[in-house]
């Protein structure tokens, strides 16, 4: 076949909203203006909206591990006793942050697939009194396992520790009340859920976090909180923000706004459970059934089939970009994301190919078989047709 859209369905970055896109084009705009101030404004009251919280939500010209840098550099000191949940290569690098900046964490592991539960938190918490920090993955990417952060906020708000929730693949695919449930920072980033490309990072920072900053003493400078607080207050980022960006998350804010976080959030529900009945209906099995996040499903690939195969075949045959495992799981499992600007369209079409693709390498299965059990979670979700109103 001779036409092949390229078509972006991995975890991050994710498919982009076209007016979001065109928004770039008029980035010829001065950062120290009203106009660009009124822009600035309007993102940060839009992402608090959209994050659901009261807190001050700060934002940065960086990915995402640049805010996840800045939450361990301007808020904990060298030495400091921190509980690390690491259930994949993303708690792994809250492992490495902490370890880079001195922190002393009691690392609670699970291994890849699994989650570390809330009881684990508890206990270690309960183990170290003078813990001042607690981090975790509300969705861990590499595995497509979802964390029960409600309750380990719970077990954190009866302590001193603040909880540091990298949410970047959690907003816009789980429900996350920060200030209800005592997530003291909340971590986003551009690339993900918000439908834009990579390069800005998104943080809420609580009462509690702020007054764990004044006592810290770490040193930080392009990543200061507190500077950044008070440029914000005053419409402005405190260095040269990444303005084509913004104007493209102001565009993005306003449709993912128009059809509300909560719909958001069941979109990717729907994905992912209409993703799931469809790979279990072809015969294969999923790498995080016990706790299956809606970012992004981690399949296994069939005995004897390299993983790569499938990722190599999406791209070769249509053009399309979906992840494969990371670090020892590559080769092992292939990942199909859904946060963000995903549809049922792209799924039908994305486990069409994926029924072509085994079939090609000696994994036989009936055509269809997917698509139908896919189809299937789609009608039963009666969800009405809604005029395109975009
Ligand atoms: C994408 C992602 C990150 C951030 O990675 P960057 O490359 O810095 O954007 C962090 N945590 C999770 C869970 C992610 O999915």
């Amino acid at each position: 076949m001779y036409i092949r859209k390229q078509r972006l369905l991995t975890p991050g970055p994710t498919p982009l909203y076209p007016p979001a896109l065109h928004a770039m084009m008029a980035a010829d705009i001065h950062h120290r203006t009203e106009e660009f101030r009124k822009i600035y404004r309007s993102c940060l009251a839009d992402l608090k909206e959209m994050m659901g919280t009261a807190h001050d939500v700060l934002m940065f010209a960086a990915s995402g591990t640049g805010a996840m840098d800045a939450s361990v550099s301007n808020l904990f000191s060298r030495g400091d006793k921190v509980v690390v949940c690491s259930a994949g290569k993303f708690g792994e690098r809250w492992v490495e942050i902490a370890k880079a900046y001195g922190l002393e964490g009691d690392v609670l592991t699970a291994p890849y697939g699994e989650v570390v539960t809330p009881e684990r938190v508890e206990a270690a918490l309960a183990a170290e009194p003078a813990t001042k920090g607690v981090f975790v993955q509300a969705s861990e990417t590499s595995t497509g396992a979802m964390h029960d952060v409600r309750a380990m906020a719970q077990a954190v708000a009866k302590t001193g520790a603040i909880f540091v929730v990298d949410a970047i693949t959690g907003f816009g695919t789980m429900p996350l009340d920060i200030d209800g449930w005592g997530i003291d920072v909340a971590i986003g980033g551009s690339q993900k859920a918000f439908m834009i490309p990579p390069g800005l990072a998104f943080m809420s920072v609580s009462p509690k976090a702020w007054k764990m900053g004044e006592t810290s003493t770490l040193p930080h400078y392009y990543f200061n909180l507190k500077k950044e607080k008070k440029s914000g207050d005053a419409g402005e980022s405190s260095w040269t923000p990444a303005t084509a960006m913004i104007l493209a998350l102001a565009e993005a804010l306003r449709y993912i706004k128009q059809i509300g976080m909560a719909n958001l959030i069941v979109n990717a529900q729907m994905l992912a459970q209409a993703t799931r009945a469809a790979v279990t209906a072809l015969g294969l099995q999923l790498f995080a059934p016990g706790s299956p996040g809606s970012s992004v499903t981690a399949v296994k690939a069939p005995q004897g089939m390299d993983s790569g195969v499938i990722v190599k075949e999406f791209r070769n045959r249509f053009g399309a970009i979906i992840a494969n495992g990371q670090g020892t799981m590559k080769g092992q499992i292939f990942r199909l994301a859904h946060l963000g600007y995903f549809d049922f369209a792209d799924l039908f079409a994305t486990i069409a190919g994926l029924e072509i693709i085994l079939n090609a390498n000696g994994y036989s299965v009936q055509y269809g078989t997917g698509v139908a059990a896919a189809q299937q979670v789609y009608a039963q979700a009666a969800v009405k047709p809604q005029p395109v109103t975009a």
